[in-house]
């Protein structure tokens, strides 16, 4: 089970400083129990990406649940930063294609390739600005769909690092990568059958 670390700085601040190491849990989130009632620090784990970042853990046995303190710099469910995928996300929302984007973003990759891998990150990302709209955490919700106009609002080009503290209420039922519930494999083929019919524009 993924919690919030609260961290503002950048993922290679959190590397550098070997953040994880402060990243602490003072008792089960599910039961409240603490150390020496079957609550405990675990082994770290290290995330492909961003290289070289740990993720702290604790275990609960009572609940047989781990925990995995995900610092607010680091995306949930998918490889990279949270400012790496905004910025794949305005480099769509910027460019006059998504092909020009896409190819921009990774030109290393076959053209199929480098669709998925940007479609991944932008998809989740406007879906997830949709859910956030309907919270009422920002004024303008009406206007946030998009990234760039989300730092608009916020006032800070690193918006879904921003945007996570303010969502904390809600982050468990939040889609990723800013919350931590796990997209639906149905979610995703319905999305995909609708990108078929209306291309990769943006959401109005
Ligand atoms: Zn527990």
């Amino acid at each position: 089970m993924q919690v919030r670390f609260h961290y503002e700085h950048t993922s290679e601040e959190y590397v550098r400083t070997e953040a994880w190491q402060s990243a602490n849990l003072g008792h089960c989130p599910l039961c409240s129990r603490g150390p020496g009632e079957g609550f405990s620090c675990h082994t770290a784990y290290e995330r492909k990406r961003p290289a070289g970042a740990w993720i702290a853990r604790y275990y609960c046995k009572p609940c047989q649940t781990t925990f995995s303190l995900l610092p607010d710099c680091i995306a949930a469910r998918l490889s990279n930063s949270l400012d790496e995928i905004e910025n794949v996300v305005v480099t769509v929302e910027k460019a006059s294609s998504f092909e020009d984007a896409a190819f921009e973003l990774r030109p290393e990759l076959k053209e199929s390739g480098r669709r998925r891998w940007v479609r991944r990150r932008v998809n989740r990302v406007w879906l997830m600005l949709g859910i956030v709209a309907t919270l009422g955490v920002l004024t303008a919700t009406h206007r946030t769909l998009t990234v760039t106009a989300l730092r608009n609002e916020l006032g800070t080009d690193r918006a879904l690092v921003a945007l996570r503290p303010l969502v904390n209420e809600h982050i468990a039922h939040l889609p990723t990568p800013v919350g931590f519930r796990r997209h639906h494999e149905s979610t995703w083929k319905k999305l995909k059958r609708l990108q078929h019919k209306v291309g990769p524009d943006p959401p109005p």
